[in-house]
């Protein structure tokens, strides 16, 4: 009976999240004022569905009731790890929360001393995007002996059950733009080809690049299979096109590498199916001084500024642009939603696996950008200004 008020509860939620759509402004309908003594989202999850959530803590009575909530990027080196965090900051602290936000230099054993403090500190929640996903296992366990409810944010976190939610992008969906923006740029349906792909993926620490990989590869598979596009590296598989740490510099020296070996005698190459920005940033700069060939279609995703120049100067196609003022709204309203007593809304309940169950999560949306709709979605809605990206 219980199972199936929760049922009706989470249902509602992903209603209501469709409704309002991702960090949508208003407060949410319905779910967010269901109390949680009516519908203790946590511990009432069918196992079937959504097992991590049966010990979630977010709902727990004895859950710290303070105001102090912890937020663990990964690292500064990276535009958009300081838009999420100072986005999450001021939206927190206008909300009157207090924020411990940190980063860790993309060092996985200053992540965890910081969480570690974090939990010592007195935080009510912790809000975590991790460096690398499976090795927060030790220290979460003491988030959960304190029942304090840990929100993953961006990348989800292994092998531990002491992950509440999930929020995130629908990184799947950021692929399969990827792989749609070049089926349709080379109109792989009409021509014949061969076009010459190589493949950046990104960092096989990180849970989202192969979600990332297999979206963009799903929907360019059958023009694989078909001859239509050709790898002349024969860098095919995630494991062997990954990018450690998302390294710009790295991905540059591996493009290089691909260059010499396989375009140096003209060679035309037609696609540079890169995972995100700092990747196809790298893949930019080996292009820039190893090819003189036509310039090739280069995907991406972050719209970071380097990259939205580089679109505008024509040498890189596209961006997916995940606008992390939405992430940081969604989860700053989870967060009040969890020390509210509230039902958390989510839109999935499917999809992310962390090893001990499925984590209910909220993904959001991302969009596609180009030369031709950049200004509408970075510079009039205030993302950048004109002066940012010249
Ligand atoms: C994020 C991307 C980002 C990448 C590198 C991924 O987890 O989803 O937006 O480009 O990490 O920081």
């Amino acid at each position: 009976m219980k199972r199936k008020v929760l049922g009706m509860v989470l249902a509602t939620s992903m209603v209501a999240a469709t409704l309002v759509g991702c960090g949508g402004g208003d407060a949410a309908p319905a779910a967010t004022s269901e109390p949680a003594a009516e519908a203790p989202a946590a511990e009432e999850a069918p196992a079937a569905e959504a097992p991590a959530a049966e010990e979630a803590p977010a709902a727990d009575a004895a859950a710290p009731s303070g105001n102090k909530v912890g937020v663990a990027m990964p690292t500064k080196d990276l535009q958009r790890w300081n838009q999420d965090g100072s986005n999450m900051q001021a939206e927190l602290e206008a909300a009157g929360y207090e924020v411990d936000l940190q980063y860790a230099s993309n060092d996985v054993a200053t992540q965890v001393s910081q969480i570690e403090n974090m939990i010592n500190g007195g935080c009510s929640v912790l809000v975590i995007a991790s460096i690398d996903g499976e090795s927060l296992t030790t220290v979460l366990e003491g988030a959960k002996s304190k029942n304090i409810p840990v929100i993953a944010y961006d990348r989800l976190i292994k092998n531990t059950d002491a992950i509440s939610y999930y929020a995130t992008f629908d990184n799947y969906k950021v692929g399969q733009t990827q792989g749609q923006y070049i089926v349709d740029a080379l109109d792989l349906d009409n021509a014949e080809g061969p076009f010459n792909m190589e493949i950046t993926g990104g960092s096989p620490d990180d849970n989202n690049a192969t979600f990332f990989y297999n979206g963009a590869v799903d929907v360019l598979k059958p023009y694989m299979d078909a001859g239509k596009i050709v790898v002349p590296s024969g860098q095919i598989d995630f494991a062997t096109v990954g990018t450690p740490a998302w390294a710009t510099e790295t991905a540059q020296a591996r493009m290089e590498n691909i260059l010499s070996s396989n375009y140096s005698d003209g060679t035309q190459l037609d696609i540079c199916l890169c995972s995100n920005d700092s990747t196809a940033l790298g893949v930019e700069n080996a292009l820039a001084a190893n090819y003189t060939g036509e310039y090739p279609i280069v995907t991406g995703q972050d719209c970071d500024i380097a990259n939205v120049k580089n679109m505008i100067d024509g040498k890189q196609s596209m961006s997916v642009f995940k606008d992390t003022r939405t992430l940081a709204s969604q989860v700053v309203k989870m967060v009040g939603q969890i020390l509210q007593g509230e039902t958390v809304e989510v839109n999935d309940t499917t999809t992310y696996d962390n090893g001990t169950g499925v984590i209910p999560s909220y993904l959001c949306e991302p969009v596609f950008a180009d030369v031709n709709n950049y200004k509408e979605l970075l510079i009039d809605s205030g993302y950048y200004t004109e002066a940012d990206l010249q």
